[in-house]
């Protein structure tokens, strides 16, 4: 694990050079246009030597400035509702997947003109909607999450099929009947996970819903593919794929959101001030809590270039964010130098579930978004946000 860490980070420095990082005005999210590709030239390669087609997940990361480069070799992308089904139509022009724990009725029309697919989490929402729907969008195909109650994620917060998740459908609730209404089988029970563990679901998956298998067009296996990382075993997802599509005659999805921005992006913070006590502390411009609020819900401990773990090198500090909230803190890290004010820190792998979830909270401005290439040497500002921006949250139209 430890080697592991230390391989990253050794790369996360030659993405991301002094250089480039340079040029950035903290705080900022710079994303690696090189990594991206990097990460979709694998995706793209299970693609080809199984046919499955292979989704971004919006809620993972959604900047439109980057999905030319990304729509160049994934399939489309899945939504989790209204907001995201019209950004990937809009801005990705591929295919668009959306599901939802439960549509709201008056959104129903809109999601059916921007979605390709369907996918609906209970039977009465199939049965009560997937009529309508269809008459506003006669194409559009339907699907339906299955919950395989089966799953190897240990962390509760992120365990989609446990015995009292409100997602998908049972093998006990489905019938033979419902299947009139649908094109395909949606199910999502991995985090983060290797090949291994899909195998071990599709198990559950083939146990449970077996008979539904061979008359449905599609089989959507969701996100929490870690595909894009070192060691992960894509041979035995490409072998699985394979199966299941000789075995069920299928078209398979996979809609990873991690394994597409895995390692594409840090977040670039500078340093505001130092306390120097018995423990050092350091305030930077970046928050736990508004900014990589994962760090905080996983919880996870960031990895910095240039840091290390606590006591390992001369100088250690508390990093602690620019909010009121206590518990605001990245996490203890040790420098070869001690710290001073204006110092950058490049905290890694901060494109995934990082700028989607931002807040606002006491006030503070959101970190830019930023993109670069090592062709163009040249950071590309997407875009600032302002005080205009916080103030818009309140006030009346
Ligand atoms: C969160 C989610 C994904 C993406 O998961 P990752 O862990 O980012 O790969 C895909 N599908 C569904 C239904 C999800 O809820």
């Amino acid at each position: 694990m430890l080697e592991l860490a230390k391989n990253s980070l050794l790369k996360a420095k030659e993405d991301y050079p002094e250089f480039i990082i340079q040029q950035v005005k903290t705080p900022c999210y710079l994303i690696s246009e090189d990594v991206l590709e990097r990460n979709c030239k694998t995706l793209d390669w299970v693609q080809k030597k199984t046919g499955a087609k292979i989704l971004l997940a919006l809620k993972a990361y959604s900047l439109p400035a980057t999905f030319p480069l990304l729509s160049k070799y994934l399939a489309g992308v899945c939504a989790s509702g209204l907001f995201e089904a019209k950004l990937g139509r809009e801005y990705f022009q591929k295919e668009v997947h959306t599901f939802s724990p439960a549509y709201k009725e008056e959104e129903l029309e809109a999601i059916a003109r921007v979605s390709d697919v369907i996918i609906f989490n209970t039977i009465e929402q199939l049965v009560k909607f997937q009529p309508r729907v269809k008459k506003i969008n006669p194409q559009i195909q339907i699907g339906l999450r299955i919950n395989p109650e089966y799953s190897e994620v240990e962390v509760e917060l992120y365990n989609p099929c446990t015995p009292k998740s409100r997602f998908g459908v049972l093998s006990s609730e489905l019938k033979e009947e419902h299947l009139s209404f649908l094109d395909g089988l949606h199910f999502h029970a991995l985090c983060e996970q290797d090949s291994i563990h899909l195998e071990k679901v599709l198990n559950a998956v083939k146990e449970k819903f077996y008979p539904y298998l061979s008359k449905i067009k599609w089989l959507n296996l969701g996100g929490g593919h870690h595909i894009t990382r070192a060691g992960y075993n894509i041979d035995l997802l490409i072998r699985l794929i394979k199966d299941l599509k000789q075995e069920f005659h299928l078209d398979i999805y996979l809609e990873p959101g991690e394994a597409v921005v895995l390692n594409a992006g840090v977040a670039v913070t500078s340093v505001l001030e130092v306390i120097t006590r018995e423990q050092n502390i350091a305030i930077v411009d970046i928050s736990a809590e508004n900014h990589l609020p994962d760090v905080l819900a996983m919880p996870y401990r960031p990895q910095i270039i240039g840091a290390d773990l606590p006591q390992r090198k001369k100088y250690t500090y508390i990093l602690g964010g620019p909010t009121c909230l206590a518990g605001d803190i990245i996490g203890t890290y040790s420098f070869d130098n001690p710290l001073k004010p204006g110092d950058k820190l490049v905290l890694t792998d901060m494109a995934l579930y990082t700028f989607v979830k931002n807040t606002f909270f006491n006030g503070i401005n959101l970190p830019s978004l930023a993109t670069f290439n090592l062709k163009e040497k040249q950071v590309k500002l997407i875009r600032e946000f302002s005080y205009a921006d916080y103030k818009s949250k309140f006030m009346e139209k």
